[in-house]
């Protein structure tokens, strides 16, 4: 450790003591923590990781773990209700415990947060809890819980501090992965559910396909969709209170209004750069407010790095920790090892909706300009899972099973893959390894179909 003399953005006049750390990682999110445990589990890099909030990021705490619990409490109502047609005497109504199930998601979250921390402190990496901001181009002021400050330096410093939703001047429900998400798991646990959209359709950066279906699905499932929405002029709240005793006034700017228990923001995220002070090492942004990175990481400092939502390219928590695991590889690693980086081509995502939708590689429109309309072939096919079989006509037609592999120049390669059913999330894991070795429509076809599933379509499409 050595003092330093003291500047303006101190909030005390004493010098501090700076301690010296091979990597400073500022965020224990996904990135963060991938990124971390790569330097010093791996290579010993003595590494300090500074968060700000709980342990594990967006993913453990407010992002896909949350989420995807609440996602199987809604698929286990549409179950029981698939159920009755197998012959199963389930009643109507059943009673669903929220309190239980909200518990039980809690209690998870906490032992994960847990499960972060062992392992930082297994590997050797010191955690500070609290605010991190740039002092000087290498080092680091954290302002800790009891209001003192602490400083850290570094030659290698990360920035992994991710993204906060972005709060909108008007009150609009948004039409993306987390609006689709969360107003589908609202919907199939039997809450009265309205969607507010700007366009004719959600998902507008997915497949047409894949907008068309899935909107239409939504609709036919009795979720109340707003299309062509021009905002709302107003937002009152009539009553406050927990629950149903809150009651908001939805006021559009066509007049309509209507009366709701809560509104969900999910119009996009804005990277968390606020506090950092990233203009001491001047850091440079993207005109979208992002942390611009080049292929290998780097930002415009030398020895700062970003990566993860705060420089915003694929928002992913699998995406925010290969990207770690790679610059710690690159910065900690052997020589072999020094020109690794993430490839942000061909990442496969998922869309947990009801159903889920999952994609890998180009959408059409994409595949169309890329190659030209010419050299490119889709194979396309819908039917009605086996599952759903059993079911009424309307019912059927609420679960609908779609795909499309598009397909470019005269081997075929596949480009683009686009399915929505059951099970898709599952099966897309096992097509995105084939569509990144390159794989062609005749590879797809040389692999025996597994019988009866879905996924066999995928294989025998004509
Ligand atoms: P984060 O995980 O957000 O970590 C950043 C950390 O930095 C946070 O813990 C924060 O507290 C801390 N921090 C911020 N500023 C400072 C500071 N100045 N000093 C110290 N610490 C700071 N992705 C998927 O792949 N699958 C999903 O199913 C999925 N579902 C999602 C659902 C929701 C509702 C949301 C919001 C996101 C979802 N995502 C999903 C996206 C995924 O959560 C993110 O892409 C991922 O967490 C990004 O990781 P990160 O390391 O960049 O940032
Ligand atoms: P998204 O970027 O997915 O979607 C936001 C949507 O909001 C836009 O597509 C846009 O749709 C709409 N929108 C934007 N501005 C406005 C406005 N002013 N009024 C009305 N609508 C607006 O952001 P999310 O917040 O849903 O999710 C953030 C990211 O987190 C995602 O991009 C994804 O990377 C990640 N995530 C991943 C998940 C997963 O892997 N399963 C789950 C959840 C999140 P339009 O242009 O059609 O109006």
């Amino acid at each position: 450790s050595s003092p330093v003399s003291e500047n303006n953005n101190s909030s005390t006049m004493a010098p501090i003591e700076v301690q010296q750390y091979d990597y400073i990682v500022l965020g224990g999110g996904s990135g963060g923590s991938g990124s971390a445990r790569r330097a010093a589990g791996w290579y010993g890099a003595k590494t300090l990781i500074v968060e700000s909030g709980r342990s594990g990021g967006t993913c453990v705490n407010v992002g896909c773990v949350p989420k995807k619990m609440t996602w199987n409490f809604a698929t286990i109502n549409e179950t029981l209700e698939i159920g009755k047609h197998y012959g199963y005497d389930i009643p109507e109504n059943i009673k669903k415990d929220y309190t239980h199930f909200k518990n039980t998601r809690d209690a998870v979250i906490k032992r994960l947060n847990g499960v972060y921390e062992n392992n930082w402190s297994r590997e050797g990496i010191d955690l500070v809890h609290g605010r991190a901001r740039f002092v000087e181009p290498k080092v680091i002021e954290v302002a800790n819980i009891d209001g003192s400050v602490s400083r850290y330096a570094a030659p290698h410093i990360l920035i992994a501090t991710g993204g906060r939703p972005n709060i909108p001047k008007v009150a609009v429900v948004g039409a993306g992965y987390i609006a689709v998400e969360l107003a589908g798991v609202m919907n199939a646990s039997d809450v009265e559910t309205h969607m507010f959209i700007r366009g004719e359709h959600f998902l507008r950066k997915f497949d047409p396909m894949v907008q068309k279906t899935m909107t239409d699905r939504y609709d036919a499932a009795g979720v109340k969709l707003h299309r062509n929405h021009s905002g709302f002029k107003e937002v009152q709240l009539i009553r406050d209170g927990k629950g149903k005793d809150r009651l908001i006034k939805l006021i559009s700017h066509d007049g309509s209004e209507l009366e709701v228990n809560e509104l969900l923001w999910a119009v996009g995220r804005a990277p968390e750069v606020e506090d950092l002070q990233i203009d001491i090492p001047g850091i440079k942004l993207n005109p979208s407010g992002h942390i611009g990175v080049d292929e290998y990481q780097n930002t415009s400092v030398e020895g700062v790095y970003a990566l993860g939502d705060v420089t915003g390219q694929a928002e992913l928590t699998p995406v925010a920790i290969a990207a770690g695991r790679q610059l710690g590889n690159r910065i900690f690693g052997p020589p072999e090892l020094k020109t690794s980086k993430l490839s942000y081509e061909n990442i496969p995502t998922v869309v947990f909706s009801h159903p889920e939708v999952g994609v890998v590689g180009l959408t059409e429109p994409e595949a169309r300009e890329r190659y030209g309309d010419d050299k490119i072939k889709i194979y396309h096919t819908k039917f009605t899972a086996m599952y759903y079989s059993v079911c009424t006509p309307e019912e059927k037609a609420k679960n609908p099973t779609e795909m499309k592999i598009i397909c470019a120049g005269p081997t075929e390669k596949v480009v683009g893959l686009h399915i929505l059913g059951l099970g898709v999330g599952e099966m897309l894991q096992g097509f995105g390894v084939a569509v990144k070795m390159g794989a062609t429509k005749q590879d797809f076809d040389s692999c025996v179909a597994i019988h009866p599933t879905s996924a066999e379509e995928l294989v025998t499409m004509q």
